[in-house]
């Protein structure tokens, strides 16, 4: 008897966090695995140091993102921060039915919307986790040792973090933030269960 063959369908990993958290240092270290596809997103805001368009974001001006929302190309987008952050339709659906997976990293509100996504391939690939920071004096400590932003843009990401926290329950899987190296045990652990749901499978 030969042994029975699976062809799966891509998962969508959508990671949610609180500015600060560890996130971006987590979703590097996955991007840098051939696990994932990583879904750049577009954006209104402007570069931070070191980072690269086409890599880190699609940096566009709020016209360009206004355009590309009317032609119907995002499968989602939130403003955040008083800036436009959205996520491209085509690439995430071709990856996922080529059984690629896609790791979007994205706010409550875009998770919100995939959520409720009229198109059922989308619905029924997303996997969404929440990282919670340990407290929010670990927040603020964690986003002052970034030194990206100025006072004003911390208080704005401490007051919408506490506001996100609030959101944690909408999540399939909520990781309590440690270090990173335990931060990404726990993701890689949710990671192997999913791709062995006997629904993603098809016996070929
Ligand atoms: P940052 O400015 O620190 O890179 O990102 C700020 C927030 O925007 C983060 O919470 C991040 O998850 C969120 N974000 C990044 N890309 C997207 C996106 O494509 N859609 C949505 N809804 N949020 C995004």
């Amino acid at each position: 008897m030969t042994a029975p063959s699976f062809r799966r369908q891509g998962i969508l990993f959508v990671i949610s966090a609180p500015s600060g958290t560890g996130k971006s240092t987590l979703c590097g270290n996955l991007r840098a695995t051939p696990d994932f596809i990583y879904s750049v997103s577009c954006t209104t805001r402007s570069p931070r140091p070191g980072e690269t368009d086409g890599a880190d974001y699609h940096f566009l001006s709020t016209e360009q993102f206004e355009s590309r929302i009317k032609a119907g190309e995002m499968l989602e987008y939130a403003k955040v921060h008083q800036n436009y952050y959205g996520t491209l339709l085509a690439p995430v659906k071709k990856a996922l039915e080529e059984g690629t997976d896609v790791l979007l990293d994205i706010d409550v509100q875009g998770a919100s919307a995939i959520r409720s996504c009229s198109d059922a391939l989308i619905r029924s690939s997303l996997v969404d986790v929440f990282i919670m920071p340990p407290t929010i004096d670990e927040l603020e400590r964690r986003l002052r040792k970034r030194g990206t932003e100025s006072e004003e843009q911390i208080r704005m990401r401490l007051d919408r973090g506490r506001e996100e926290m609030r959101n944690w329950r909408l999540y399939r899987y909520t990781i309590l933030s440690g270090s990173m190296e335990e931060d990404l045990t726990k993701f890689r652990a949710i990671m192997r269960a999913e791709r062995y749901l006997s629904s993603r499978l098809t016996l070929v």
